[in-house]
């Protein structure tokens, strides 16, 4: 393995995860051996204490019994009888000091200068190391005629207790630790798998630039599976919008192209036709409704931009809404005409409510619109409006084309196209802002519709609502 790969696991996360873990386990893992030892060399101590005390107690009752002659006897008989000494013992006065009885193992060392009050203190338990395996543990009581009478006996040293013991934990989490590093390390980097297909499905999409890599799903059901999947369905939403984009900048691209044409051929034919005003007058009038075209679809852009950050700026004003819906019907008179579709009215009351005029103007010329581009001649096109528990209810029923019900949640969105309207003029914009433009009224757009059977847009608005709407947006910055 070179240098640069070997950096590079180094670097990964399951390997480093791993590592975390080995050094938690073993941290752990020693802990609790300390702990354990220390039970264990405490018992152990406390237990060797207890013997020392009840033969200094059997010791202290024979010579209250006998005096110092009995204790004697008693410690030469068990010396006679052959039996190893196992206890040190020593009668002390301030002026004598009397060694009983002493073990074969027993050092050379004077248990107690008589002068050294900590040595001699009745009940302490004096430890002293005689070599890595043995100590001498050793305690004291006062007897009752003043004199003091000491016990010893050779224990089991801590390190004695901790050999055996290091020994084993080296045997045992050795190993342990060694497989649990090793299998630690395998199923991390299973696991880590999807991440490493997440970045390599988005470097081949940086290196190539083609979109449609995908990161393959296994199915698990688990968090970095539903991160692939997450993963997927933006790259999926990604590249929607981004062929989106490239589809509505074509569109944009041809529709300003035929204006910007006529324009410049009408001033090429003025330039050319020499100085007569009046044709001169007419070529300038037909530049002049060209530009118009075009700025008006720059303005929708634009709109569209603003209301969906929005920005967007309302004037309110209480208006008879039908008499605007009478107002649309008449800017597109000529085109139902000419496309033999009937528009019919179907509003009596005078409908009032509180709006900006020129913007909801904007939301039934796009519905009109939309409603004769997408029926075919012969059809009909009725508008009814009427105002219904506060709100104001506009309704655009037309018998053309219909839309799709997998359609239906999508024509919403900024530059989005129905797949049988691509033959029609459009930039996918019209019903983008058209919800915009509701909803900053405080109010909601919705369609119902069957294909081929025609579709039934609804604008339902609070009949005050601008009033609300424009206090929430007037910190927006000016248009
Ligand atoms: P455009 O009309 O420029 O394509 P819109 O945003 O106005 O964009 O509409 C989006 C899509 O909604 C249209 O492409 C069309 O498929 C569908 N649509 C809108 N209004 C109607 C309607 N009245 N009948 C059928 N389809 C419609």
């Amino acid at each position: 393995m070179s240098s640069n790969l070997l950096d590079r696991f180094g670097r990964t996360i399951s390997f480093r995860l791993n590592l975390w873990y080995a050094l938690i386990f073993t941290l752990s893992a020693c802990a609790l051996a300390g702990v354990l030892y220390l039970l264990l060399s405490v018992t152990i101590e406390w237990k060797d204490k207890e013997v020392i005390e009840a033969k200094l107690k059997e010791f202290s009752t024979v010579y209250e019994a006998g005096g110092l002659s009995l204790l004697q006897n008693q410690l030469g008989g068990a010396m006679t009888s052959g039996r190893q000494k196992p206890f040190y013992v020593r009668w002390v006065t301030p002026r004598r000091s009397l060694v009983l009885s002493v073990p074969a193992d027993w050092i050379e060392f004077t248990p107690g200068d008589p002068k050294n009050p900590e040595m001699l203190a009745p009940r302490a338990f004096i430890r002293v190391p005689k070599d890595e395996q043995k100590d001498f543990t050793l305690t004291s009581a006062l007897l009752f005629d003043g004199s003091l009478l000491q016990v010893g006996r050779s224990t089991n040293s801590r390190e004695a207790v901790l050999q055996p013991f290091r020994k084993v934990f080296v045997a045992v989490m050795t190993p342990i630790l060694l497989l649990g590093f090793l299998a630690g390390a395998f199923l991390s980097h299973r696991a880590m798998k999807p991440v490493r297909e997440i970045v390599r499905t988005a470097r081949s999409i940086i290196d190539t630039g083609k979109l449609d890599a995908r990161v393959p799903v296994r199915q698990s059901n688990d968090e970095l599976d539903e991160l692939a999947q997450l993963f997927n369905r933006m790259l999926d939403k990604n590249q929607a919008l981004i062929r989106g984009m490239r589809e509505s900048l074509d569109n944009v691209a041809h529709d300003l192209r035929t204006p910007l044409t006529r324009l410049r051929g009408t001033a090429e034919a003025a330039l050319r036709a020499g100085t007569d005003a009046e044709s001169t007058q007419e070529a300038l009038a037909d530049c002049v409704e060209e530009s118009d075209r075009v700025l008006t679809m720059l303005q929708t852009l634009m709109d569209v931009a603003e209301a969906e950050a929005g920005t967007m700026r309302l004037v309110p004003q209480r208006v008879n809404v039908g008499s605007l819906l009478n107002e649309v019907i008449e800017l597109y008179e000529y085109v139902a005409e000419e496309k033999q579709i009937t528009v019919t009215p179907d509003f009596h009351e005078p409908c009032t409510a509180v709006v900006d005029p020129a913007r909801l103007r904007q939301v039934f010329a796009n519905l009109l619109d939309n409603a004769i581009k997408y029926t075919p001649a012969g059809g009909e096109v009725r508008i009814q409006a009427q105002t219904e528990t506060g709100n104001l209810v506009v309704r655009f029923r037309d018998n053309g084309m219909g839309i799709p019900l997998a359609e239906q949640g999508r024509i919403w969105e900024r530059l989005y196209r129905g797949d049988k309207s691509r033959s029609q003029r459009g930039l996918g914009l019209g019903l983008s802002l058209v919800r915009a433009i509701v909803q900053a009224h405080g109010g909601r757009v919705t369609v119902v519709s069957e294909p081929e059977k025609g579709a039934e847009f609804t604008v339902l608005l609070p009949v005050n609502g601008a009033e609300s709407a424009v206090a929430k947006i007037t910190s927006a910055p000016a248009r």
